[in-house]
């Protein structure tokens, strides 16, 4: 509903949108949990947007924050120059992160981040001498953004499969015996971290001292919220520090208090050596990412001579100005407010009313951590994916953002909900079930 058709005949929405051209959904406003549309109907905001918009919509301190600084100081090149805000945000930044992950690199995105973090992986070890280290090790069904180191470490094979050549040397670990199916919820054997065996396997495969990093997320995101078993990420870690192996984990959806901590780093009790976040830095309201590394990645590039540039690499927008307002004052609310610790008091809601719908039509699996929860339908046969999109566009109709990702219902919302709005939602969602055959 809503809209002008003809406004889809410019603008190119990604293959993933093509219903678009059917059925316009235009979003017109956001406030707090909600979006309005262009005819003015009000939309609960089941996913922060995409994961991004943490504290709510247009946050009134944030929007000042970004009108101020567009006044001030619109952009400044970060090539042999810096502007306070930068320095400002990167220090918060580490204050919430994990002790030894002192310094940050700022992007524009989830998927720069992955690209940045995959480069100084690599970066590091040469200039430590170990140019040896060059294979990146992903994993199945893991998503880091499309750029094409992404989607090499990516466990999505579809994702790659337009493009021939990827990065050379990558693996991937195979996290479950079965890949249709999330074995981390289903079939899981007794001790989750028997599940990193298969990191001991690469290991074997490749000899560890060609291996650069290893790069997960901790809760899997995109692919269908696959949380994983206790355990598991400590032992990803212990190989990895076996073997001189860093270990990267991609929170890009997981950070700014997705799991009731900072990081997910913290929740699992796990410190990587380098972290990716985009999403809920900026609140959603200007793009913005960062690598999050530990003092020695930064001071090995920093340890030759000064005219040497090691490891060349930086956006014309990293740190823009605009971002860094918008970061500052994103911080300053999720701390007001207690946001990055909030999931805590409601993750037992939220899981007590998803696991509910076990017993709703064509459900097979349903998986919650902190503020995020999945549902998964098993697929309509010859139609994977469709079960779940009527899903979504019911809910849609209904007043409620959700979001699908192939047949598993994914659910992130902001982390100011109310409980009675946790109810909205998963009782949208039940109602959907009972009509979508
Ligand atoms: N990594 C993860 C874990 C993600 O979930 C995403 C986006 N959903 C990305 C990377 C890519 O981020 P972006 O779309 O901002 O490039």
């Amino acid at each position: 509903t809503g809209g002008d058709a003809a406004l889809d005949a410019f603008w190119m929405p990604f293959t993933a949108n093509r219903q678009f051209k059917k059925s316009p959904r235009l979003l017109a406003k956001a406030s707090g949990m909600h979006y309005w549309d262009a005819d003015g109907r009000e939309i609960l905001d089941g996913c922060a947007g995409l994961w991004c918009v943490n504290a709510g919509h247009t946050r009134p301190k944030i929007v000042a924050a970004i009108q101020a600084q567009a006044a001030e100081l619109d952009f400044a090149p970060t090539f042999q120059m810096g502007h306070p805000l930068a320095f400002e945000l990167a220090g918060q930044i580490t204050r919430i992160a994990p002790a030894g992950m002192g310094k940050v690199f700022f992007t524009n995105s989830g998927s720069e981040s992955v690209e940045t973090a995959l480069k100084m992986a690599l970066a590091y070890h040469r200039v430590r001498g170990e140019g040896q280290r060059t294979r990146l090790i992903g994993r199945e069904r893991g998503y880091h953004g499309v750029n094409f180191g992404g989607i090499s470490v990516g466990g999505i094979v579809a994702n790659r499969k337009m493009f021939g050549a990827m990065l050379a040397g990558v693996d991937h670990i195979r996290h479950t015996h079965d890949p249709a199916r999330n074995a981390f919820s289903v079939g899981q054997p007794a001790h989750g971290a028997d599940f990193a065996d298969d990191l001991e396997r690469l290991c074997a495969l490749h000899d560890p001292s060609t291996i650069a990093a290893v790069i997960v997320e901790p809760i899997a995101g995109s692919t269908g919220v696959l949380i994983p078993p206790q355990g598991y990420l400590q032992r990803l870690r212990e190989i990895c520090d076996r073997h001189g192996i860093l270990l990267i984990f991609d929170e890009v959806i997981t950070g700014f208090g997705r799991t009731g901590q900072p990081f997910a780093a913290q929740t699992f009790g796990v410190t990587p050596d380098l972290m990716t976040v985009a999403k809920g830095l900026t609140n959603g309201a200007v793009p913005m990412g960062a690598v999050i590394a530990k003092d020695m990645i930064h001071d090995a590039f920093m340890d030759g001579p000064e005219h040497l540039i090691e490891f060349f690499h930086g956006y014309t927008y990293s740190a823009h100005p605009l971002a860094c307002a918008a970061g500052l004052a994103t911080l300053q609310t999720y701390a007001e407010e207690g946001l990055l610790t909030r999931a805590q008091q409601l993750q037992g809601q939220l899981a007590e009313r998803l696991h509910a719908l076990r017993d709703a039509p064509n459900v097979i699996d349903v998986r919650n951590y902190g503020l995020v929860g999945g549902v998964e339908l098993a697929p309509r046969p010859g139609e994977p994916g469709k079960r779940g999109f009527e899903v979504f566009l019911d809910c849609y109709a209904n007043g409620v953002l959700i979001r699908t990702t192939g047949d598993t219902i994914a659910m992130s919302p902001p982390l100011i909900i109310e409980p009675a709005q946790i109810d909205q939602i998963v009782d949208t969602v039940r109602a959907a079930l009972g009509r979508v055959a």
